[in-house]
Order: C-alpha cells, then structure tokens, then sequence
C-alpha cells in the first residue's frame, strides 16, 4: 500500500521520482522534498529479495571456481575478483585511521564472499560477515576460514553493544525493514564505535547524463547526501569523513557505462566512482 509520508523523516511533501520495470512488474518511487530521499512507494512485497539467490544477480557467472558450465559474461561479479583484493586493503587502511581500538570486533553488513573481511582478518580482528546470498557465504568460509552468516542482517542473532566497527559496501538500498535495520547497527555497536557505508548520492548531477546508475529494482530507497547526513543524525552518529570512492574496475566496464562496445583490448584501470561516496560516522548516543 502507498504511504502518504516519507519513510525517513515523516514528512507528506513527496512527489513521483522514477519507476523500474523488472520481469513485467513495475517498481514506483517516490521522493522527499523535505529530506531528499528516494524510496519505493508502494513498498514492495517481501519475495523481491529471491533475487540475491538468483545467479541473474551475480551476472550469470560465478566467483568459486571455473567448472561451473554457465556462460561468463564480460562484467560480472568474478572478473572483478583481483580488484576486490586491492581495494578491500585500501579500505581497510581508510578506515583504520579513525578506529580507537586497533584491534577488535568487526562486522560486514552484505559481505558477499568476505574478501573485504578477509582484509581485517589478516590485521587480527574478530571478524562477522552477514549476507543472504549462500554460496557466496560458503565460498567465503571455505576458502577465507571465516564467520560468515548466510542471513539477512535484520534477523542476525546479535548482542547489543558488542562491535567496534560495522561497515557496509554498496548496501545503501536494501533493507526490507528499513527502520530495524539501521537501528540495529547503532544498537550493534559500543559507544564511540564506528559505522561506515559507501552510498550512491541518486541527486548528484551526474545521473542526468548516467541514467542509469543505482535504477535496479532491488534498490528499495536511494539517498541523497542531505539525506543520508538526516538519517546520521537520526541513528545517533557524528559524521567524522565524508569522501568520493575510487574504483578499480576495467576499461570494458567504462564501456559499457558508456554504452561503447566492450571488445576489444582490456585492462585495469582506476576511475572516480563520481556520486558514490564513502562517510565514515562514530556513535555518539544511544538511541
Ligand atoms: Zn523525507
């Protein structure tokens, strides 16, 4: 059913943003003009979230090994495997800076097959990793040796107050129960711990010429950095860095965001995800 205010901050000034057509079905949003957040309105149904165990999601390929049969497509989720490793250093070092503790309990929020966990692993922290999608989570245990959860973050069996850090890459738009699940990350963590996310900002002018950044039907609701810094507040979190994200990715992928062909000769390159940003918060309340 459609709600008549907005889901973040109450307010009944919305106007219609866009809609997504997946599988014949259509995905309506709305935005705030109050605190400029995007959100899916009528809220969909729960089953919208099958598709983090559908292979479509990771590109009809596979990141575990080379006997799976399926036809690899040249922008899927293993051929950036390599990149992931590199960047998953470069973020730990990031956020290292503004940890209190050096070492201690970190959780992943949307972990996928732990490679960024891996990373703190290595610098000797206790580390979770949460995720819906199984065979990533078995691939992670497997082959990383590490605490992997094949669940949603909202339903985690979790002690309050208990982790020092709790990030999130490129999860921005997909909790279920919105509210829940950014509550329980300030719950999650003890006092001064800190909260890092990458988000897309979905009101950066770069999408009037990229149109199509972050319109996946998945996405229940888009920030906008006034938005996400009103949600900070709201969860009880001091915004210590806010900062534009690098990417390493491959020149066919600059293609394809293009819309260029993607043949032709390949190779690693390192661009500015421009409108995707990284913000690093600390816990300052309770709430
Ligand atoms: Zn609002």
């Amino acid at each position: 059913m459609k709600t008549a205010s907005c889901i973040l901050c109450g307010s009944s000034d919305l106007k219609n943003s866009h809609h997504i057509e997946f599988e014949n079905k259509n995905y309506l949003y709305d935005f705030c003009n109050d605190c400029n957040f995007t959100f899916q309105n009528p809220w969909p149904s729960r089953d919208i979230e099958s598709i983090y165990n559908d292979k479509i999601y990771w590109n009809s390929s596979n990141v575990y090994n080379n006997k799976n049969e399926e036809k690899k497509s040249l922008n899927n989720y293993a051929n950036y495997q390599n990149s992931r490793f590199k960047e998953a250093k470069e973020r730990y070092m990031k956020i290292e800076k503004f940890l209190i503790n050096k070492k201690g309990s970190v959780l992943e929020i949307g972990c996928a097959n732990g490679i960024f966990l891996n990373e703190w692993k290595k610098n000797g922290w206790k580390c979770i990793g949460v995720d819906p999608a199984r065979d990533m989570i078995d691939y992670g245990i497997k082959n990383f040796n590490l605490d992997l959860k094949s669940e949603k973050w909202e339903q985690l069996n979790l002690e309050p107050n208990t982790q020092d850090c709790i990030y999130m890459w490129g999860t921005d738009g997909n909790f279920y129960d919105f509210h829940l699940g950014f509550e329980k990350i300030n719950k999650s963590l003890k006092m001064n711990g800190i909260y890092a996310l990458t988000y897309q900002d979905f009101k950066h002018p770069i999408r009037k010429v990229f149109k199509q950044i972050k319109m996946q039907h998945n996405a229940l609701y888009n920030f906008s950095k006034k938005s996400i810094f009103f949600l900070m507040d709201k969860l009880g979190f001091r915004i210590l860095d806010h900062s534009m994200t690098w990417q390493n990715t491959r020149l066919s992928h600059i293609k394809k965001i293009l819309g260029l062909s993607t043949k032709g000769i390949d190779f690693s390159v390192k661009v500015p995800a421009v409108s995707y940003n990284l913000l690093i918060a600390q816990k300052i309340r309770n709430i």
